[in-house]
Protein backbone atom coordinates (compact mmCIF):
# COMPACT_ATOMS: atom_id res chain seq x y z
CA UNK A 1 0.00 0.00 0.00
CA UNK A 2 1.30 3.48 -0.67
CA UNK A 3 1.21 5.99 2.14
CA UNK A 4 1.03 9.62 1.40
CA UNK A 5 3.93 11.68 2.47
CA UNK A 6 2.27 14.88 5.83
CA UNK A 7 1.70 17.11 2.97
CA UNK A 8 -0.34 14.84 1.03
CA UNK A 9 1.14 14.27 -1.69
CA UNK A 10 1.73 10.14 -2.80
CA UNK A 11 5.16 9.88 -3.56
CA UNK A 12 4.25 7.17 -6.32
CA UNK A 13 2.27 9.64 -7.93
CA UNK A 14 4.78 12.67 -7.34
CA UNK A 15 7.22 9.92 -9.38
CA UNK A 16 5.20 9.74 -12.04
CA UNK A 17 4.71 13.64 -12.42
CA UNK A 18 8.42 13.41 -12.84
CA UNK A 19 8.13 11.38 -15.51
CA UNK A 20 5.40 13.45 -17.10
CA UNK A 21 6.66 16.75 -16.79
CA UNK A 22 10.45 15.11 -18.59
CA UNK A 23 8.99 13.41 -20.92
CA UNK A 24 5.63 15.69 -22.11
CA UNK A 25 6.02 16.62 -25.85
CA UNK A 26 5.58 20.10 -27.27
CA UNK A 27 1.71 20.68 -27.18
CA UNK A 28 1.98 23.14 -30.20
CA UNK A 29 1.84 20.38 -32.87
CA UNK A 30 -1.05 18.72 -30.98
CA UNK A 31 -2.80 21.93 -30.65
CA UNK A 32 -2.31 22.48 -34.57
CA UNK A 33 -3.51 18.87 -35.27
CA UNK A 34 -6.46 19.47 -32.80
CA UNK A 35 -7.26 22.56 -34.89
CA UNK A 36 -7.11 20.64 -37.97
CA UNK A 37 -8.98 17.94 -36.95
CA UNK A 38 -12.27 20.49 -35.77
CA UNK A 39 -11.87 21.89 -39.01
CA UNK A 40 -12.11 18.85 -40.97
CA UNK A 41 -14.66 16.71 -38.79
CA UNK A 42 -15.74 13.54 -40.23
CA UNK A 43 -19.63 11.51 -39.82
CA UNK A 44 -19.64 8.57 -38.02
CA UNK A 45 -18.46 5.39 -40.73
CA UNK A 46 -16.16 8.00 -42.48
CA UNK A 47 -13.73 8.83 -40.62
CA UNK A 48 -10.92 8.13 -43.56
CA UNK A 49 -9.18 10.96 -42.91
CA UNK A 50 -8.93 11.32 -39.35
CA UNK A 51 -7.79 7.64 -39.20
CA UNK A 52 -5.15 8.25 -41.46
CA UNK A 53 -3.73 11.20 -39.12
CA UNK A 54 -3.91 8.68 -35.86
CA UNK A 55 -2.52 5.65 -37.67
CA UNK A 56 0.44 7.55 -39.44
CA UNK A 57 1.17 8.95 -35.92
CA UNK A 58 1.56 5.80 -34.56
CA UNK A 59 3.44 4.15 -37.14
CA UNK A 60 6.34 7.64 -36.68
CA UNK A 61 6.62 6.12 -32.96
CA UNK A 62 7.54 2.76 -33.98
CA UNK A 63 3.58 1.34 -32.77
CA UNK A 64 2.71 -1.61 -34.86
CA UNK A 65 -0.35 -0.88 -36.53
CA UNK A 66 -3.55 -2.38 -37.70
CA UNK A 67 -6.09 0.10 -39.54
CA UNK A 68 -9.46 -0.98 -41.38
CA UNK A 69 -10.85 -2.47 -38.44
CA UNK A 70 -15.18 -2.11 -37.97
CA UNK A 71 -15.07 0.45 -40.44
CA UNK A 72 -11.96 2.71 -40.15
CA UNK A 73 -10.67 1.65 -36.22
CA UNK A 74 -7.34 1.97 -36.07
CA UNK A 75 -5.12 0.15 -33.14
CA UNK A 76 -1.20 0.57 -32.59
CA UNK A 77 0.69 -1.84 -30.07
CA UNK A 78 4.33 -0.65 -28.54
CA UNK A 79 5.54 -3.71 -26.86
CA UNK A 80 8.14 -3.18 -23.90
CA UNK A 81 8.84 -6.11 -22.46
CA UNK A 82 7.11 -8.08 -19.71
CA UNK A 83 4.19 -6.07 -17.75
CA UNK A 84 0.16 -5.93 -18.26
CA UNK A 85 -1.23 -5.02 -21.22
CA UNK A 86 -2.63 -1.02 -21.12
CA UNK A 87 -5.48 -0.38 -23.77
CA UNK A 88 -6.08 3.40 -24.49
CA UNK A 89 -8.95 4.89 -26.61
CA UNK A 90 -10.30 7.85 -28.14
CA UNK A 91 -13.02 8.03 -30.69
CA UNK A 92 -13.27 9.31 -34.16
CA UNK A 93 -15.82 10.33 -35.34
CA UNK A 94 -18.33 13.84 -35.05
CA UNK A 95 -21.67 15.20 -35.15
CA UNK A 96 -24.37 15.98 -37.58
CA UNK A 97 -24.50 19.80 -36.39
CA UNK A 98 -23.65 22.83 -37.56
CA UNK A 99 -20.91 24.86 -36.14
CA UNK A 100 -22.12 27.96 -34.88
CA UNK A 101 -18.96 29.19 -32.81
CA UNK A 102 -17.59 31.63 -34.72
CA UNK A 103 -14.22 30.31 -34.12
CA UNK A 104 -11.37 30.50 -36.60
CA UNK A 105 -10.84 27.18 -37.06
CA UNK A 106 -14.93 26.31 -36.87
CA UNK A 107 -16.04 23.77 -39.11
CA UNK A 108 -18.27 24.19 -42.17
CA UNK A 109 -18.14 20.71 -43.21
CA UNK A 110 -21.13 19.51 -45.19
CA UNK A 111 -21.01 15.57 -45.70
CA UNK A 112 -23.47 13.19 -47.11
CA UNK A 113 -24.56 10.50 -43.96
CA UNK A 114 -25.27 6.82 -44.40
CA UNK A 115 -29.14 7.54 -45.59
CA UNK A 116 -27.72 9.91 -48.36
CA UNK A 117 -28.71 13.15 -46.76
CA UNK A 118 -26.52 16.05 -47.04
CA UNK A 119 -25.55 17.18 -43.23
CA UNK A 120 -23.29 20.05 -41.66
CA UNK A 121 -20.67 17.79 -39.68
CA UNK A 122 -18.81 19.32 -36.17
CA UNK A 123 -16.28 17.77 -33.71
CA UNK A 124 -19.58 18.89 -31.35
CA UNK A 125 -18.85 15.73 -28.19
CA UNK A 126 -15.11 16.67 -27.92
CA UNK A 127 -13.61 13.75 -30.07
CA UNK A 128 -11.03 16.56 -32.03
CA UNK A 129 -9.53 16.97 -28.02
CA UNK A 130 -9.91 13.15 -27.65
CA UNK A 131 -7.44 12.28 -30.48
CA UNK A 132 -4.88 15.06 -30.47
CA UNK A 133 -4.62 14.40 -26.08
CA UNK A 134 -3.82 10.79 -26.90
CA UNK A 135 -1.79 11.09 -30.17
CA UNK A 136 0.44 13.23 -27.40
CA UNK A 137 -0.38 10.40 -24.65
CA UNK A 138 1.54 8.33 -27.32
CA UNK A 139 4.42 10.11 -27.90
CA UNK A 140 5.21 11.22 -24.29
CA UNK A 141 4.66 6.86 -23.50
CA UNK A 142 7.00 5.71 -26.05
CA UNK A 143 9.62 8.36 -25.13
CA UNK A 144 9.35 7.46 -21.85
CA UNK A 145 9.60 3.67 -22.49
CA UNK A 146 12.97 3.64 -20.03
CA UNK A 147 10.43 3.99 -17.39
CA UNK A 148 7.85 1.27 -17.53
CA UNK A 149 7.30 -2.36 -18.84
CA UNK A 150 4.72 -4.05 -20.25
CA UNK A 151 2.49 -3.88 -23.41
CA UNK A 152 0.92 -0.67 -24.74
CA UNK A 153 -2.28 -0.59 -26.98
CA UNK A 154 -3.39 2.78 -28.56
CA UNK A 155 -6.98 2.74 -30.12
CA UNK A 156 -9.07 4.98 -32.35
CA UNK A 157 -12.63 3.10 -32.72
CA UNK A 158 -14.89 4.47 -35.52
CA UNK A 159 -18.30 5.12 -35.10
CA UNK A 160 -18.90 5.64 -31.49
CA UNK A 161 -22.06 8.16 -32.12
CA UNK A 162 -24.22 6.13 -33.78
CA UNK A 163 -22.77 3.11 -31.78
CA UNK A 164 -21.56 -0.22 -32.75
CA UNK A 165 -18.10 0.65 -33.71
CA UNK A 166 -16.31 -0.81 -30.74
CA UNK A 167 -18.25 -4.14 -31.34
CA UNK A 168 -17.12 -3.72 -35.03
CA UNK A 169 -13.68 -3.80 -34.45
CA UNK A 170 -14.02 -6.59 -32.57
CA UNK A 171 -16.21 -8.40 -34.85
CA UNK A 172 -13.12 -7.20 -37.66
CA UNK A 173 -10.79 -9.55 -35.72
CA UNK A 174 -9.51 -7.12 -33.47
CA UNK A 175 -8.55 -9.81 -30.80
CA UNK A 176 -9.18 -12.88 -32.89
CA UNK A 177 -7.46 -12.75 -36.39
CA UNK A 178 -5.12 -9.93 -34.98
CA UNK A 179 -3.41 -10.99 -32.83
CA UNK A 180 -3.81 -8.10 -30.34
CA UNK A 181 -3.75 -9.17 -27.16
CA UNK A 182 -6.72 -8.69 -24.42
CA UNK A 183 -5.89 -5.72 -21.91
CA UNK A 184 -5.78 -6.06 -18.53
CA UNK A 185 -6.63 -2.36 -18.22
CA UNK A 186 -8.73 0.07 -20.76
CA UNK A 187 -8.77 3.02 -20.00
CA UNK A 188 -11.36 5.86 -21.87
CA UNK A 189 -11.60 9.71 -21.62
CA UNK A 190 -14.45 12.18 -22.74
CA UNK A 191 -14.14 16.14 -21.76
CA UNK A 192 -16.88 17.78 -20.17
CA UNK A 193 -17.91 21.29 -20.65
CA UNK A 194 -18.28 22.35 -16.48
CA UNK A 195 -15.06 23.30 -14.76
CA UNK A 196 -12.19 24.11 -16.78
CA UNK A 197 -8.69 22.66 -15.69
CA UNK A 198 -10.54 19.91 -13.63
CA UNK A 199 -9.92 16.23 -13.95
CA UNK A 200 -12.04 13.54 -12.54
CA UNK A 201 -10.72 9.93 -12.57
CA UNK A 202 -12.87 6.95 -11.97
CA UNK A 203 -13.94 3.30 -12.89
CA UNK A 204 -16.91 1.63 -14.25
CA UNK A 205 -19.36 4.24 -15.94
CA UNK A 206 -18.78 7.85 -16.33
CA UNK A 207 -20.74 10.72 -17.88
CA UNK A 208 -23.06 9.26 -20.36
CA UNK A 209 -24.58 6.04 -20.68
CA UNK A 210 -27.47 4.15 -22.85
CA UNK A 211 -30.22 2.39 -21.84
CA UNK A 212 -32.82 1.03 -23.63
CA UNK A 213 -36.28 0.38 -22.01
CA UNK A 214 -39.68 -1.24 -23.26
CA UNK A 215 -43.45 -0.17 -21.64
CA UNK A 216 -46.59 -1.75 -22.44
CA UNK A 217 -49.59 0.42 -22.00
CA UNK A 218 -53.20 -1.70 -22.67
CA UNK A 219 -56.09 0.67 -23.76
CA UNK A 220 -59.41 0.65 -23.66
CA UNK A 221 -61.78 1.18 -27.26
CA UNK A 222 -65.22 3.19 -27.04
CA UNK A 223 -66.95 5.65 -28.71
CA UNK A 224 -65.10 8.82 -30.05
CA UNK A 225 -68.12 10.87 -28.99
CA UNK A 226 -67.02 10.21 -25.12
CA UNK A 227 -63.50 9.73 -25.17
CA UNK A 228 -63.58 10.52 -21.58
CA UNK A 229 -64.72 6.61 -21.05
CA UNK A 230 -62.29 5.28 -23.38
CA UNK A 231 -58.39 4.76 -22.93
CA UNK A 232 -56.44 5.85 -25.51
CA UNK A 233 -52.66 4.17 -25.02
CA UNK A 234 -51.42 6.99 -27.85
CA UNK A 235 -52.29 9.79 -25.53
CA UNK A 236 -50.44 7.96 -22.54
CA UNK A 237 -47.64 7.49 -24.83
CA UNK A 238 -47.55 10.99 -26.40
CA UNK A 239 -47.24 11.99 -22.68
CA UNK A 240 -44.24 9.68 -21.77
CA UNK A 241 -42.85 10.73 -25.05
CA UNK A 242 -42.99 14.41 -23.92
CA UNK A 243 -41.55 13.58 -20.46
CA UNK A 244 -38.76 11.05 -21.63
CA UNK A 245 -36.32 9.82 -18.56
CA UNK A 246 -32.55 11.02 -19.58
CA UNK A 247 -29.13 10.00 -17.29
CA UNK A 248 -29.20 13.65 -16.04
CA UNK A 249 -30.42 13.51 -13.01
CA UNK A 250 -32.32 16.57 -12.58
CA UNK A 251 -33.71 16.32 -15.07
CA UNK A 252 -34.80 12.75 -14.61
CA UNK A 253 -36.48 13.60 -11.85
CA UNK A 254 -38.51 16.91 -13.10
CA UNK A 255 -39.61 15.08 -16.13
CA UNK A 256 -40.57 11.95 -13.47
CA UNK A 257 -42.92 14.42 -11.57
CA UNK A 258 -44.15 16.52 -14.29
CA UNK A 259 -44.89 13.42 -16.26
CA UNK A 260 -46.08 11.88 -13.27
CA UNK A 261 -48.81 14.92 -12.43
CA UNK A 262 -50.11 15.16 -16.10
CA UNK A 263 -50.35 11.24 -16.62
CA UNK A 264 -52.76 11.13 -13.09
CA UNK A 265 -55.36 13.57 -14.86
CA UNK A 266 -55.41 11.13 -17.82
CA UNK A 267 -57.95 8.04 -16.55
CA UNK A 268 -55.72 5.80 -18.49
CA UNK A 269 -52.91 6.17 -16.55
CA UNK A 270 -55.27 3.99 -13.80
CA UNK A 271 -55.87 1.89 -16.11
CA UNK A 272 -52.44 1.31 -17.58
CA UNK A 273 -51.06 0.86 -13.48
CA UNK A 274 -53.62 -1.27 -12.97
CA UNK A 275 -53.39 -3.86 -16.11
CA UNK A 276 -49.50 -3.40 -15.90
CA UNK A 277 -47.68 -6.48 -16.24
CA UNK A 278 -51.28 -8.69 -17.02
CA UNK A 279 -51.34 -8.00 -20.52
CA UNK A 280 -54.58 -6.00 -20.52
CA UNK A 281 -57.06 -8.19 -19.54
CA UNK A 282 -60.18 -6.49 -21.16
CA UNK A 283 -58.82 -4.52 -23.44
CA UNK A 284 -58.90 -3.91 -27.16
CA UNK A 285 -56.23 -1.51 -27.95
CA UNK A 286 -52.60 -1.21 -26.89
CA UNK A 287 -49.45 0.52 -27.42
CA UNK A 288 -45.94 -0.06 -26.89
CA UNK A 289 -43.51 2.68 -26.49
CA UNK A 290 -39.51 1.24 -26.61
CA UNK A 291 -36.74 4.06 -26.31
CA UNK A 292 -33.46 4.49 -24.90
CA UNK A 293 -32.29 7.38 -22.78
CA UNK A 294 -28.32 8.99 -23.22
CA UNK A 295 -26.63 11.80 -23.32
CA UNK A 296 -23.52 11.01 -25.74
CA UNK A 297 -24.70 13.37 -27.93
CA UNK A 298 -25.28 10.72 -30.62
CA UNK A 299 -28.21 8.62 -31.43
CA UNK A 300 -31.42 7.69 -28.91
CA UNK A 301 -33.10 5.16 -30.95
CA UNK A 302 -36.67 5.38 -30.36
CA UNK A 303 -39.59 2.87 -31.78
CA UNK A 304 -43.27 3.95 -31.20
CA UNK A 305 -46.00 1.98 -32.36
CA UNK A 306 -49.25 1.48 -31.50
CA UNK A 307 -52.00 -1.25 -32.11
CA UNK A 308 -55.54 -0.35 -32.61
ZN1 LIG B 1 -18.38 11.82 -27.16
Amino acid sequence: MRVPTKDGIDPQSSHIAKIVDKFRPDPDPFEAIYRDLHQNPELSCQESRTAKIASDHLASLEFTVIGGLGGHGVVGCLENGAGPTVLVRSELDALPVLEKTGLPFASKKQMIDTNGKEKPVMHACGHDLHIAALMAAASLLHAAKGHWSGRLLVLFQPNEERGGGARAMIRDGLYAEHGVPSPDVVLGQHIINTKPGALRVGSGYALAGKKAFRIQIPGRGGHVGTPQNCIDPVVTTYLLRRHPTTDHRQSRDRSKRNGHRRLRKYPGWKHAQRHSGQGGTDCQCESVFSGGAGASGGSNETDHRSRM
